[in-house]
């Protein structure tokens, strides 16, 4: 109750100035520390025109605890599908 998705809304493309953003997945790479996380399927807008990706800051707060996570644990390479949390 409460919570707010805003993957539905479209928006227009800072990058390109010309595409606008839909609601898409994406693989996201992150390289800290020597560390390679491929996170494969986190929702992201995706612009139709130049391709680029915009992960919402949830996903990337996520992403960013996940590397930090496997960077602790010594991982070197990890491909993993992006958890969504689930609401109760
Ligand atoms: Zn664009």
């Amino acid at each position: 109750m409460g919570a707010r998705f805003e993957t539905e809304k479209t928006m227009k493309c800072p990058i390109c100035k010309h595409g606008e953003t839909t609601a898409g997945a994406a693989t996201v790479t992150l390289e800290p520390g020597g560390l390679t996380l491929v996170v494969k399927a986190v929702p992201a807008q995706v612009c139709d025109n130049c391709g680029e990706v915009y992960v919402d800051e949830q996903a990337t707060a996520q992403l960013l605890e996940e590397a930090a996570a496997a960077a602790r644990a010594g991982t070197e390479i990890n491909v993993r599908h992006f958890q969504t949390a689930s609401s109760s």
